[in-house]
């Protein structure tokens, strides 16, 4: 087949874009566009509660595949006023899904807004750490979030485990960021990520992140994440967006 140009992204039923506050990790609080592409290569099933049916807090992201082309995203976002955000410095959180399913289309994609728009936006990927990133991204100075999946998720560690690729992170000095429900997950977190010799993901990268569907669960669940992160000296990430509007999608 001939090498050949893409010129439109799959997104989720989210829509192309919406502003909103970053509610995880490291940027939290910052004002940021989100865009969710379409699908990912895991399931996160097995964190499924009642508030949190599905397990995925992002199924949005594989419920409808919607094509939108580079030219209708970009007017899309002109017509929100998404573009002035984005040039003020405003977060842009590419998500999804699993974003980096589909690096060479977005690639192309932000070079074309680049050369409309004459200004590199920041851009910060939220990932799950299975796919190593182009080397393409590094013209855009591009930062991640990468939020590695314990067994808890539910998907096989042959999915969720990719030493190269959180190597790969370590080095960029990433965001880490992990949902932690059991003491299981705690030792499986030393035993695979930090204490592996591959990997030795510093504690100073790493977020420990309520698991929570609702602000309810959130409020019963973040004071054990605090204890946690007190005494193993990791970061502590809640979920912002549900604390202020008690939804984790599209908002
Ligand atoms: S990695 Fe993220 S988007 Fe993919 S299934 Fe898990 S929670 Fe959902």
């Amino acid at each position: 087949m001939q090498n050949e140009e893409i010129d439109y992204l799959l997104l989720s039923d989210d829509g192309p874009g919406f502003h909103t506050i970053e509610g995880e990790g490291e940027w939290i609080g910052y004002p940021s566009v989100f865009m969710r592409l379409f699908g990912c290569n895991l399931s996160c099933r097995g964190w499924a509660t009642a508030d949190s049916p599905y397990g995925c807090d992002s199924y949005v992201s594989w419920t409808k595949k919607n094509k939108h082309s580079f030219e209708d995203i970009f007017n899309f976002y002109e017509q929100n006023d998404l573009i002035s955000k984005l040039k003020r410095g405003d977060l842009w959180k590419i998500t999804g899904g699993e974003p980096m399913l589909r690096q060479k289309p977005l690639i192309s994609f932000v070079k074309n807004f680049i050369k409309k728009y004459e200004f590199t936006p920041r851009i910060d990927f939220e990932t799950n750490g299975t796919i190593m990133p182009e080397p393409d991204w590094d013209e855009f100075k591009v930062t991640y979030t990468v939020s590695p999946k314990l067994s808890s998720n539910g998907d096989s560690e042959r999915q969720t485990y990719k030493p190269a690729v959180l190597d790969y992170h370590v080095k960029k000095g990433s965001c880490f960021k992990f949902v932690v429900k059991s003491e299981n997950d705690l030792k499986e977190i030393y035993r695979k990520y930090i204490d592996f010799p591959l990997i030795q993901m510093p504690k100073n990268r790493v977020w420990i992140m309520v698991c929570a569907g609702s602000r309810k669960e959130h409020i019963d669940t973040a004071e054990s994440v605090a204890e946690i992160c007190k005494k193993e000296g990791f970061k502590m990430s809640p979920r912002l967006h549900l604390m202020i509007w008690d939804k984790a999608l599209k908002v």
